[in-house]
C-alpha cells in the first residue's frame, strides 16, 4: 500500500460528465493589427465610449476601500434600481454581470433532468450555462427572418420545461421581441415555468411595440427580467447585472449569489451611471443614430439586414463567414464570426463602422454568396 494516494497515470479526480464536454465561449478577439495600424473592436457589443468623468471620479474614490469586502447586499445599487425602476427593493437581486445572474436563474430552477427552452441562435452563453447547471438545454430554432420562433418555443415546452429564456433585442440577431406576441406566448406558458427576459440591450430598442418588460413582470407571477450595466450603460469591465424577479425567485437568486460577487467600485460605478442617466441617453442615441446609418447603407449595398434594434447587426454568412472576418480584421476591424453562420458586427465609433462598411460593399459586390 506503499503507494496508496499517489495518481494513477491517466486517472485525474472524475468530474462531472457534463462538464468535460462543455462548449468554449468564445470571447470577442482584442482588436490589433500586425503593423500597428488602427484597429477597432467590434466583436463584443461593447460601448464605445469612455467612463463619464462622474463615474470615473467616484471608481477612484472606492479604490481605497478596496481592502474591505464590498456590501455584500449590494444595498445602495439595491435602492437607486428599486427606485429608478419604481419596484420594490426586495424585487431587485445584483449579480457579477448578468451572465452571473442568468447563472443563479439556473441554479435556482432548472437542474438534473430538467429542460430550459430559448431560442437558437441566441446569446451563446445559454448552452453553456445551461450545462454547467446539469439541466437539457432545448434550442429552438430562429423563423426565416430571424426572429424567435414563439410558436415553435411554446410547442416545445414539456413537463420537465422549468424555465424559458427570451432574448429581446436577440443576440446576434438584434431582432426585438413585441409585445402582443410575448403576451400571447405567456399564455401558453404553465404558471410554474420560469420565463426570464433577457434585456440585454433594452436601451437600444426603439420599436414602438417593443415588449415593455417592466409591465410584464408586473402582470405575470412567473415573469422576470435580466438587464446589465454592461451595454448601454459601459460598464462591461466592472461585471454587474440585475434582476427584477418576484419576492421569492429574488430571494433565491439572493441566496444562490457569490457572495461579495459585486465589487465596491461596481457597486457604486452603477449608482453613479444611473444618476447620469440623461448623458448616457445622449450616448445611446448616438449609437443608435449610427446603427441606423450602418444598416442603411449596407442594404444600399444590397444586403438583407434583420432589422436590428440593438448596438450591433448580422449578417448571416454562411460558409463565407469566417473569410468576411478576415477581410474585415485586415481592414482593421475585429467583427464576431459564428462560424458558418454569420457575422456579428457592433456599432462602435463611427470611423471603425466606416472600416466595416467598405468591406461589407466589396464583399457584396464580388457577389458572395450568402
Ligand atoms: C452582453 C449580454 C449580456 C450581458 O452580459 P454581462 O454579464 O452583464 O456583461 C447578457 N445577455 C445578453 C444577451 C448579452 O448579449
Amino acid at each position: 500500500m506503499s503507494n496508496a494516494g499517489a495518481p494513477r497515470s491517466g486517472h485525474g479526480p472524475r468530474l462531472r460528465p457534463s462538464v468535460s464536454s462543455l462548449p468554449a465561449y468564445v470571447p470577442g478577439r482584442p482588436a490589433s493589427t500586425p503593423d500597428g495600424r488602427p484597429a477597432y473592436k467590434l466583436s463584443s457589443n461593447e460601448n464605445p465610449y469612455p467612463p463619464l468623468p462622474s463615474v470615473q471620479a467616484v471608481l477612484a474614490d472606492a479604490l481605497s476601500g478596496i481592502n474591505r469586502y464590498p456590501d455584500m447586499g449590494a444595498s445602495g445599487l439595491t435602492a437607486a434600481l428599486a427606485a429608478r425602476l419604481d419596484v420594490p427593493a426586495e424585487c431587485v437581486a445584483t449579480g457579477t454581470g448578468s451572465v452571473g445572474v442568468l447563472q443563479q436563474f439556473v441554479q435556482i430552477a432548472a437542474g438534473p433532468g430538467d429542460e430550459v427552452v430559448h431560442a437558437w441562435r441566441s446569446f451563446e452563453a445559454y448552452p453553456i450555462i445551461v450545462q454547467i447547471g446539469g439541466a437539457t438545454g432545448v434550442p429552438v430554432p430562429l423563423t426565416r427572418d430571424e426572429r424567435h420562433d414563439l410558436d415553435a418555443m411554446a410547442a416545445a415546452l414539456t413537463e420537465r420545461t422549468r424555465l424559458v429564456l427570451l432574448c429581446t433585442p436577440n443576440n446576434p440577431t438584434g431582432t426585438a421581441l413585441r409585445q402582443a406576441d410575448v403576451d400571447a406566448f405567456l399564455d401558453r406558458v404553465p404558471a410554474d415555468v420560469l420565463v426570464v427576459i433577457d434585456e440585454a440591450y433594452l436601451e437600444f430598442n426603439r420599436d414602438p411595440e417593443a415588449v415593455d418588460g417592466l409591465a410584464t413582470w408586473r402582470a405575470r407571477p412567473n415573469v422576470a427580467l435580466l438587464r446589465t450595466f454592461s451595454k448601454a450603460y459601459g460598464l462591461a469591465g466592472l461585471r454587474v447585472g440585475y434582476a427584477v424577479a418576484h419576492p421569492p425567485v429574488a430571494a433565491a437568486l439572493r441566496a444562490t449569489a457569490v457572495p461579495f460577487g459585486v465589487s465596491g467600485p461596481a457597486q457604486v460605478a452603477a449608482v453613479a451611471s444611473l444618476a447620469a442617466e440623461d448623458e448616457l441617453r445622449v450616448r445611446v442615441d448616438a449609437l443608435v443614430a449610427e446603427r441606423e446609418r450602418v444598416v442603411a447603407a449596407l442594404r444600399a449595398q444590397g444586403w438583407d439586414v434583420p432589422q436590428t434594434q440593438a448596438n450591433f447587426v448580422w449578417l448571416r454568412l454562411g460558409e463565407a463567414t469566417t473569410e468576411f472576418a478576415e477581410r474585415c480584421e485586415a481592414a482593421g476591424v475585429v467583427v464576431r464570426p459564428f462560424r458558418g453562420d454569420g457575422a456579428r458586427v457592433t456599432v462602435g465609433e463611427p470611423e471603425a463602422n466606416d472600416l466595416f462598411l467598405a468591406v461589407a460593399g466589396d464583399v457584396a459586390r464580388g457577389g458572395v454568396s450568402i
